[in-house]
């Protein structure tokens, strides 16, 4: 993508920023017609950066040691092109260093992004007509980890109180930080999606100590069955890496069965690829490809089986969707689609102006990656307020 960059714009000035820039800055420094490189922090330089490249015309490595970065690096994105759902960057980095994972290197430890920042973020993006709002990070759930006297469980309740505010989710969150505080919040505030991203990434307590993760796979269930409790109908959903280094049919097998167990909304399944400088790549018991084929592709018959089991009970049933867009099958036919809040994505007839809207919708048929559903209302304002 680099070189194709230079190729197709031999007067531009070439800057190149990311992870793989703040991984290998000599090797990204090196490729000929680079002229800066600038890593996952100073983001916000790049500007100025540019401005000194104009006036010297020296190649700039301005990446620095991202392990030494305290400090999150606020970048204001008031607006998407997607007019439903923003998406507020809450913290950034993970400190724990799961075996198979470069993020810590890429992006450094936590670090969160202070309370107002983010609630003035919040009131600003609801301002400009989003109902809904996606809290990101590169370890979400280990918001306020590195705060004093504040933790994600605060957030989630000030957030709650954002007038105009109609819907919460998190992106994704670990087991071990689903704790009783935030069990609280899903309890008490009912902006809350009924959805989770919980990634599991191995049913089997031999590759989950393996891969250095922070539970095992019976707190790992208790934890689903305590959200259960509190929201009987929410979607749980996951990220599961097959063909870890050492991973036997036999721990696979009984992957397999714990993740039935789990009924999961859906999982997001990747083959184990090795990511050099981590622990895991230099493992040697490394499982053959075919073998991790394989297993990705039975895993993934099971999370079709499970998404469809997820989603038949709603039928019949009315739910309240945000319609995104017209429905990308078939343009012109007047089907839309969107989400729900326990995340169904919904195609049913509707019109343009109620992108953005809330709308109550019944589901007619279930399905793997879409169901259907007939249009039922438009939620005034008010209404709004008291659902
Ligand atoms: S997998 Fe997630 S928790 Fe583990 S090191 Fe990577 S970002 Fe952190």
């Amino acid at each position: 993508m680099i070189r194709r960059a230079i190729r197709r714009n031999p007067d531009a000035i070439i800057a190149v920023t990311g992870c793989y820039a703040q991984t290998s800055p000599a090797e990204v420094a090196a490729i000929p017609g680079v002229d800066i490189v600038v890593g996952t922090q100073d983001r916000d330089k790049l500007l100025p950066l540019i401005d000194q490249f104009r006036a010297e015309r020296q190649p700039i490595n301005a990446v620095r040691n991202i392990m030494k970065t305290r400090e999150f690096e606020e970048m204001d994105v008031p607006e998407f092109s997607d007019r439903t759902r923003a998406f507020l960057k809450i913290q950034e980095g993970c400190n724990n260093f799961c075996t198979f994972c470069i993020i810590p290197w890429s992006r450094g430890l936590l670090r969160s992004r202070k309370p107002d920042s983010v609630l003035a973020q919040a009131k600003q993006l609801v301002d400009s007509g989003y109902q809904e709002i996606v809290l990101t990070g590169i370890h979400t759930g280990g918001y306020g980890e590195d705060l004093e006297g504040y933790s994600l469980a605060r957030l989630l309740w000030d957030l709650d109180k954002v007038d105009g505010l109609k819907r919460i989710r998190i992106s994704s969150i670990e087991a071990s930080q689903i704790t009783d505080e935030v069990l609280d919040v899903l309890q008490g505030s009912d902006k809350m999606c009924r959805h989770f991203h919980v990634p599991l990434q191995a049913g089997n307590d031999q590759v989950l100590k393996r891969m250095r993760r922070k539970y095992t796979t019976a707190e790992f269930g208790h934890k689903i069955e305590r959200i259960h409790r509190i929201m009987p109908e929410a979607a749980i959903t996951t990220d599961v890496i097959v063909g870890f280094p050492g991973e036997t049919e036999e721990m696979f097998l009984s992957g397999y069965r714990f993740m039935e167990e789990m009924r999961f909304a859906e999982m997001h399944v990747f083959p184990y690829s090795k990511r050099t400088g981590t622990p895991a790549a230099r493992m040697e018991d490394q499982v053959d490809e075919e073998v991790k084929n394989h297993r990705v592709h039975k895993l993934i018959k099971l999370s079709e089986r499970m998404q469809l089991e997820y989603a038949r009970p709603f039928v019949g049933k009315v739910l309240e969707v945000i319609p995104e867009r017209a429905y990308k099958e078939a343009p012109d036919s007047g089907l839309y689609t969107g989400y729900t809040d326990n995340y169904l994505q919904v195609v049913f007839q509707g019109s343009e102006d109620m992108i953005g809207q809330l709308v109550k919708v019944k589901i007619t048929e279930a399905g793997v990656n879409e169901c259907k559903g007939h249009f039922v209302r438009v939620l005034t304002r008010d209404q709004q307020a008291v659902t």
